[in-house]
């Protein structure tokens, strides 16, 4: 080939490294020639999808010939009788990363700044570089957001800011009163992005709720997903909230039929579903408890968590240890990309998978 094809791309899309999912199981099971083995890797819903859910989806089928709504009517109106939310401050999102990416190419250009905490998730950083913007990455403290220092980051060329609530990998979260006051701080022309894709697994009385401030803060935008606690991460459901401004701004960038209609029907069926919801929250707590009462047994220490995964340290560079783990059909997820060499995220299974992944954890840390 003459042309040298890399050289014509964007700067942002020459440096551009892409998301590294967790390891689909059959792509271990082939490669390492074992069976039976477990993922803990992604921060899916063990449970597996609703029933109410699965249903639904089956049934759009028979509309497969048809172009799904493109306006998403009935599950916005299923959001906005959940939730309270008006239909027209909801965009609907293939998964919460596509929202996520809106944002980003609707409000920032090359050269404009976008502000994120250090460790916080990596698809943050993705859409800064493919835009071209300057990544203004502030410090973490303690594993999570410092919003003081973040507020204290702004300057005129920071267009969006985005904050995970809790965060993924370390599971941090910050309060109600600190977002508030981090919103007071941040001028109404710097577009706040609160990422909530694990709010459902939330009981800490002083979690921050992001759909209270909507009203007294128009800068202010809510994403949430069908991904984690609704069990539907395959469909690729996710939606922001915000004013009707920037929800307008965001349907003018999103692609006409960016959710399918499995999807829709299935998201709209699972939000009925109390019971699904309700089963996957206190397995998931369940689930907490019993990995951190090994990790103590294996004298292992954590980052505490909110969400569905936790974070471990393994006192070591845990690149051999994923790999040994992964040998005893346990699949976990390796956070060095996050800088972040000793730790390993383990997602929240069904007692039998965590009971496993600590049998294996005790084997391989003794070799
Ligand atoms: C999993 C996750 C998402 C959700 O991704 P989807 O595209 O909705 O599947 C968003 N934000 C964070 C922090 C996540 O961990």
């Amino acid at each position: 080939m003459a042309s040298d094809f890399y050289a014509l791309a964007t700067p942002g899309i020459q440096g551009l490294h892409p998301y590294q999912p967790g390891k689909p199981v059959e792509e271990v099971e082939r490669e390492l020639g074992i069976s039976n083995s477990i993922k803990l890797a992604s921060n899916e819903n063990p449970l597996g999808p609703s029933q109410l859910a699965m249903e639904a989806a089956a049934a759009s089928l028979k509309d497969a010939c048809r172009y799904p709504d493109a306006s998403g009517f009935r599950l916005k109106q299923a959001l906005s009788d959940q939730y309270g939310i008006s239909p027209e401050t909801i965009t609907l999102g293939n998964g919460s990363n596509d929202v996520l990416d809106l944002i980003g190419r609707t409000f920032a250009l090359p050269d404009d700044e976008i502000i994120y905490s250090e460790y916080s998730f990596v698809v943050y950083m993705l859409v800064t570089q493919s835009i071209g913007a300057k990544a203004v990455v502030v410090p973490a403290v303690s594993w999570g957001h410092d919003l003081e220092a973040m507020a204290a980051a702004v300057t005129d060329k920071t267009r969006v800011i985005y904050l995970a609530n809790p965060n993924n990998p370390t599971g941090t979260y910050f309060t109600q009163e600190a977002l508030h006051s981090f919103m007071k701080k941040v001028p109404e022309a710097v577009i706040v992005v609160l990422d909530e894709a694990y709010a459902e697994y939330v009981s800490e009385t002083d979690y921050a709720k992001g759909f209270s401030l909507l009203a007294d803060f128009p800068n202010l935008i809510v994403t949430r997903t069908f991904s984690k606690a609704y069990g539907l991460a395959a469909l690729r459901v996710g939606y922001a909230v915000a004013n009707p401004q920037i929800t307008d701004l965001l349907n003018r960038v999103r692609q006409p039929f960016n959710v399918n209609i499995p999807a829709l029907d299935a998201a709209a069926a699972v939000l009925t579903d109390d019971d699904f919801l309700q089963r996957s929250v206190s397995n998931n707590s369940a689930g907490m408890s019993q990995l951190e009462q090994g990790f103590i047994e294996l004298g292992l220490s954590w980052i505490p968590s909110v969400g569905n995964f936790i974070t471990v340290d393994c006192g070591e560079d845990a690149a051999s240890l994923f790999e040994a783990l992964l040998l005893e059909g346990v699949i976990v997820r390796p956070v060095a990309n996050y800088k972040m060499p000793n730790h390993l995220r383990v997602t929240i299974g069904l007692p039998e998978e965590n009971r496993r992944c600590l049998e294996a954890f005790a084997k391989v840390l003794k070799k």
